[in-house]
């Protein structure tokens, strides 16, 4: 499948179509930059230091894979968003982080959905207490812009819908606390289709558009 397809595919569901790069070389990403992408998300704080000064300026960054407390300093002011707050540990620290930097961060609590024990993100209790901690007056050097989630690997279709349903249902559950949330982070390669079907406002796609990678 094409960019330009997954791109139509994306604009006719008014979804905003993230380029997943993570091992990409940057000649890759040039290429894709140059046909007019310029949102990207790698997984790891080392690879995007190290790709950023190697490309254009404009390039929006989000981090979507697992984040230690330890590097949040070094990315906070790298990326345009954090999709992958799974703890209200890990929130804590971006907060104390931008913070320091007088800077204020847009980011995505990172939700299990996935039957898996394996995939990492935050239940739904926990999404509700940070969400009422905002109105407390917490957080106030971060946007909480919305939920992010990843669907269990399998060939089942319908439980794949149906997590993506949950999710788009506990983002709704959420905005009753707290209506500034906008966006819906869910579908990649494999289950993007199903995800825009489901409510996705934001496509994370990689090895379909960049090929398999090693
Ligand atoms: C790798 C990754 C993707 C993209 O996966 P593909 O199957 O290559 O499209 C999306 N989201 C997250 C969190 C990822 O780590």
């Amino acid at each position: 499948m094409s960019y330009t397809q997954i791109l139509s595919d994306a604009q006719q569901h008014n979804a905003k179509l993230i380029a997943v790069s993570k091992t990409q070389p940057i000649d890759k990403i040039k290429t894709l930059y140059d046909q007019g992408q310029r949102d990207f998300g790698e997984n790891r704080v080392q690879e995007i230091l190290l790709k950023k000064p190697q490309l254009p300026d404009d390039i929006r960054w989000h981090l979507i894979g697992q984040l230690q407390t330890n590097k949040v300093k070094k990315i906070i002011d790298q990326v345009v968003m954090i999709q992958s707050i799974d703890s209200t540990r890990l929130l804590d620290y971006v907060q104390k982080e931008a913070a320091k930097k007088e800077l204020k961060i847009d980011v995505l609590l990172q939700i299990h959905i996935a039957e898996e024990q394996s995939k990492s993100g935050m239940q739904a209790d926990e999404m509700k207490q940070i969400l009422c901690k905002i109105k407390e007056g917490n957080y106030s050097q971060v946007n909480i812009r919305g939920l992010m989630g990843i669907t269990t690997l399998t060939e089942d279709r319908q439980q794949i819908r149906s997590e993506f349903r949950n999710l788009h249902q506990l983002l709704e559950e959420g905005q009753t606390i707290h209506p500034e949330m906008d966006i819906l982070s869910m579908g990649m390669s494999g289950d993007y289709s199903i995800a825009l079907e489901e409510g996705s406002t934001m496509i994370r796609v990689g090895s379909l558009i960049f090929g398999t990678r090693n």
